[in-house]
């Protein structure tokens, strides 16, 4: 009873303010922001001095306004080209086919990889009408086309959408000459790559195994 009186307390919140109000909301769209941790940074913003918040609203806005995506991964980037690939020591033969951004963290936090990445933007998923369409899948074949690239490794998330996806892409790059390889199974079944720890996922990719293989031992038993 306590509780309900607490939420309907905090959902009926009254604001001497419609501006304080308005910026309470905005914060509580955020994702793991209720609507108490907002009201706390919206206060805590209106008590700082007035160029630091405008400072806090410029990042913010320069943020959305001028990242653009690398045109070679699709990674998140300042120029044109990101960091990642224009470093002349990475080996652009190589390439990580992730499924996010965040994966791309993911994979260089571990410092086993020097290849490069391809950002699909998502994984097939029928359910939430995710197609191969509405992914960066054409133009990965088209980099493997004209690139020469030696390994491409799916390192997608081991769930069924990442399974299908995997297969989906392999079927689209498998008369290429391109070795397509995927992590050693150090990753949990189910494992979302963002939450795997550094090692775990290091010595997956430093272990990767022939994707075609992982196809052939999965059917053998069915
Ligand atoms: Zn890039």
């Amino acid at each position: 009873m306590k509780i309900i009186c607490v939420i309907f307390a905090l959902m009926h919140q009254t604001y001497s303010s419609k501006l304080l109000e308005e910026a309470v909301e905005e914060f509580a769209t955020l994702p793991g922001i209720g609507r108490k941790t907002a009201l706390r940074l919206v206060l805590h913003l209106l008590k700082q001095e007035d160029k630091e918040v405008e400072h806090f609203g410029r990042t913010i806005l320069r943020m959305k306004e001028e990242i653009i995506n690398c045109r070679e991964c699709h990674n998140i980037s300042d120029t044109e080209v990101c960091p990642i690939c224009s470093d002349p020591y990475r080996d652009k033969k190589t390439v990580c086919v992730v499924e996010s951004i965040r994966d791309v963290m993911s994979v260089e936090n571990t410092q086993q990889f020097t290849g490069v990445y391809h950002v699909l933007g998502g994984i097939i998923s029928p359910m939430d009408g995710i197609g191969p369409a509405d992914l960066s899948i054409e133009s990965l074949e088209q980099k493997v086309r004209l690139k020469q690239i030696k390994e491409v490794i799916l390192a997608l998330s081991t769930t069924m959408e990442g399974d299908t996806t995997n297969f989906y892409i392999y079927r689209r790059l498998k008369d290429l000459p391109v070795t397509i390889s995927t992590l050693a199974r150090g990753l949990a079944i189910g494992d979302d790559l963002e939450y795997a720890d550094e090692v775990t996922l290091g010595r997956s990719l430093l272990n990767r195994i022939s994707f075609e293989e992982t196809f052939k031992n999965n059917n053998h038993g069915t």
